[in-house]
């Protein structure tokens, strides 16, 4: 059943500029801005500007430039944040069980420390 998206969330609030970001990156189809309780010296959130709940709400409903433009985003804000060299993660919550929090598809990327094992323990 297709989730219903709150236009109303944080991030929408962020793209339609009522409330500020910390601004990164900006495509056709992305922003990028920095976490504001960060988990690493470097802590970016891409998000795509159309409304898409989560990766599986954005893989099985946005178009191919869409889909395309956030992950070219998400690979220039590495580089220009100058992660590419020591190497960082991405990661996205998707649902429940990942504690998702803000209900528009963002994609973590952490850099600037090692950044240990893949997944903490429960
Ligand atoms: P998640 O648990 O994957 O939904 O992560 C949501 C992230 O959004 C958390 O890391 C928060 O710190 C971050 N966040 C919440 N509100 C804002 C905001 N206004 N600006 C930047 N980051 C935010």
């Amino acid at each position: 059943m297709a989730k219903i998206y709150d236009a109303d969330n944080v991030f929408a609030r962020i793209l339609r500029g009522e409330i500020p970001c910390n601004k990164v990156h900006e495509t056709d189809h992305a922003l990028a801005f920095h976490d504001i309780d960060p988990q690493a010296p470097t802590h970016v959130l891409v998000i795509p500007k159309g409304a898409y709940t989560d990766l599986d709400d954005f893989t099985a409903n946005a178009s191919e430039a869409e889909i395309a433009g956030l992950f070219r985003a998400v690979g220039e804000v590495a580089r220009m944040v100058g992660a590419e060299g020591p190497g960082y993660r991405i990661l996205s919550n998707c649902g429940e069980a990942a504690h998702q929090e803000v209900p528009h598809l963002h994609i973590h990327l952490f850099a600037g420390r090692d950044l240990g094992r893949m997944l903490g323990k429960a």
